[in-house]
Order: structure tokens, then C-alpha cells, then sequence
């Protein structure tokens, strides 16, 4: 009996595993495709200062295929990751946010940062600072102007390298994020040892503020601890007034989230932002 039911199981298991393998191969093929069949474009949500002076966005990628429809981020970008596609379909991010943020400081004669996500894997590869500089030259955006965004994985991977292409972007006058702070299991250490400008409170911290306690007291030892650190500090995933408010009271520098806007178009971010500066 048990060995009937283990067949069973085992041939339930193989067909869900064969219809998920079958699946990801699909993903894989199309994705292979994607930049060449120009399936992919890059949105921007816009990022505010508390004092509402300065304003940026953070580009972020969509995927539309005709035959999987719209493909999240979080699906798509892990898989480019294990192909390494993300390092044509990152720098090609790059050159597009960096190409529109010029042409947005041209047009708008206000000031605008941008903030890209690079990934781990775009910075195992030795030359990523060169990459960003000569997508910087190509595309004449002032190096300020940039935010890199990089994730906690990029600084626990011990490489030296990494630090020198760090320091290298800080050189150039790039700004270097770690996004969704809080989130990782690294040490703290490295906000010593990495020349970061910004720190980006995950959303999960944000959503149940201002009602949540322990989340109150969290995002409040962020910011303080920021603050002492020489860090500006964005809170992500700010979606409601009472949430900016005590981002406010705390002098939390940027916020981030629906209650600004969702990502937008190039079109689009570029309407939202001429009634906001007017
Ligand atoms: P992330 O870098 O932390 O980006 C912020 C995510 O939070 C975005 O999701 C954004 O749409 C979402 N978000 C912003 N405000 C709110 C809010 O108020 N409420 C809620 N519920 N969500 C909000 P998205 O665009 O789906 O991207 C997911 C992740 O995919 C990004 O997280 C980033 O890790 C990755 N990603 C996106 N574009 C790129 C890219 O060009 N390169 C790399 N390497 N990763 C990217
Ligand atoms: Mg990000
Ligand atoms: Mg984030
Ligand atoms: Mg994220």
C-alpha cells in the first residue's frame, strides 16, 4: 500500500515537474529574445524628497510577450540572472534610463536624479564601473546625476574587486544605494566598509507604519542609525499620507511608493513631472 502510494506521489511530482520545466524552457526561449524582438522597456517611478525639493525616479524593467503576456520582474529577472542575459539586458537598462534622464535634464532645467538596479551578477564581472563610465560619456548624463542601486548580495560577496569598483563609481561622482535594506541576513559591517550614499527601507518595514510598533521602532533606529552614518535614507513602498507623515516627523530624506505614483512610461513620467515642479 505505502509503495502505491508512493508511485503516486512520485508520479504527481514528476508531471507538475515536467509541466514547471516545460514552463521555464518556454520563459528561457522567449527571454533569450526579448531585447532583440524589443519586448522590453523601462519604466520610471518617481522619488521625492520629504521637503519636496528634489526629485528623481527609479528605472525599472517590464517584459511584454505576445505569447506570456506581462512577465514580473520578480519572475523574469532571476532567470536573466541564472543566464546571464542580465548582463546585456542590464547595461542596455542603464543606457536607456541614462539616455532619458539627459534628455529630461535638458528639456526640464530642474534637476533630476535617476537610479538604476544593477545586479550581483553585472558586478562579478570585472569591468562593470568601466561599463557604467562609458555609458555615462555615450550618453552625456552628469555622473551625480546617477544612483546605483545594489542589493546586499553584491557587498557580502567578498571579492576585493567589488570594492574597487565601487570606490571607483564614488570617484566618478555616482551615488551607490543598497536597496531593500533589512531584508538580507548580512552583517552590518559593510556600511563601513562600502562607500554607500543611500539607504533604501524595504517596503515590508513601510506598509504597516505609522500603526505597527515594532515596524515604528525599526524604520525610526534606521534613519537615526543613517543619520550618524552619513547616509540619506528613501523609504520604499510609501502608499498612504499618514505613512509620509511619520516618514516626516522621523526627517526620513526620500520617499518612494504609490502614494506619489506607480512606475510610469517615459511619457508619462515626464507629464507627472512637469505639473509637480511648476
Ligand atoms: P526594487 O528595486 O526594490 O523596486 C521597487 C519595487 O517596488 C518595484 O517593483 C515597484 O514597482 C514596487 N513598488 C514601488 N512602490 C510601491 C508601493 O507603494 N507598493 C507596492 N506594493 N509596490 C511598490 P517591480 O517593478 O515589480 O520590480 C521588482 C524588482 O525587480 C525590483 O525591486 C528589482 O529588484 C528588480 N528589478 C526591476 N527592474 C530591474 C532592472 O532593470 N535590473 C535589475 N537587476 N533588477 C530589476
Ligand atoms: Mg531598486
Ligand atoms: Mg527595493
Ligand atoms: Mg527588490
Amino acid at each position: 500500500k505505502a509503495k502505491e502510494h508512493g508511485r503516486n506521489c512520485y508520479q504527481f511530482y514528476t508531471s507538475a515537474m515536467h509541466d514547471h520545466a516545460q514552463a521555464r524552457r518556454q520563459l528561457e526561449g522567449a527571454l533569450h529574445k526579448a531585447l532583440s524582438n524589443q519586448e522590453l522597456t523601462v519604466v520610471y517611478q518617481p522619488i521625492i524628497s520629504l521637503d519636496g525639493k528634489q526629485i528623481g525616479c527609479e528605472a525599472l524593467l517590464r517584459w511584454h510577450n505576445e505569447a506570456l503576456g506581462e512577465v514580473p520582474p520578480g519572475r523574469f529577472i532571476p532567470i536573466c540572472e541564472e543566464l546571464g542575459l542580465i548582463i546585456t539586458i542590464g547595461e542596455w537598462v542603464l543606457y536607456q534610463a541614462c539616455s532619458q534622464a539627459k534628455a529630461w535634464c535638458n528639456r526640464f532645467q530642474h534637476p533630476l536624479f535617476i537610479t538604476v538596479n544593477v545586479s550581483s551578477i553585472q558586478f562579478q564581472r570585472a569591468d562593470m564601473a568601466k561599463v557604467i563610465a562609458r555609458v555615462l560619456r555615450e550618453t552625456g548624463l552628469d555622473s551625480r546625476c546617477l544612483t546605483v542601486e545594489i542589493t546586499e548580495t553584491v557587498l557580502a560577496d567578498n571579492a576585493q574587486n567589488i570594492l574597487q569598483q565601487l570606490l571607483t563609481l564614488r570617484e566618478m561622482g555616482v551615488e551607490l544605494a543598497i536597496d531593500d535594506f533589512g531584508t538580507g541576513y548580512s552583517s552590518l559591517s559593510y556600511l563601513k566598509r562600502f562607500p554607500l550614499s543611500k539607504l533604501k527601507i524595504d517596503r515590508a518595514f513601510i506598509r504597516d507604519l505609522p500603526d505597527d510598533q515594532e515596524d515604528r521602532a525599526l524604520v525610526k533606529a534606521i534613519i537615526s542609525m543613517a543619520g550618524n552614518l552619513n547616509l540619506k535614507v528613501v523609504a520604499e513602498g510609501v502608499e498612504t499620507q499618514s505613512q509620509l507623515e511619520f516618514l516626516q516627523t522621523l526627517q526620513c530624506d526620500y520617499s518612494q511608493g504609490y502614494l506619489h505614483s506607480k512606475p510610469l512610461s517615459a511619457s508619462a513620467f515626464q507629464e507627472w513631472f512637469v505639473t509637480r515642479v511648476k
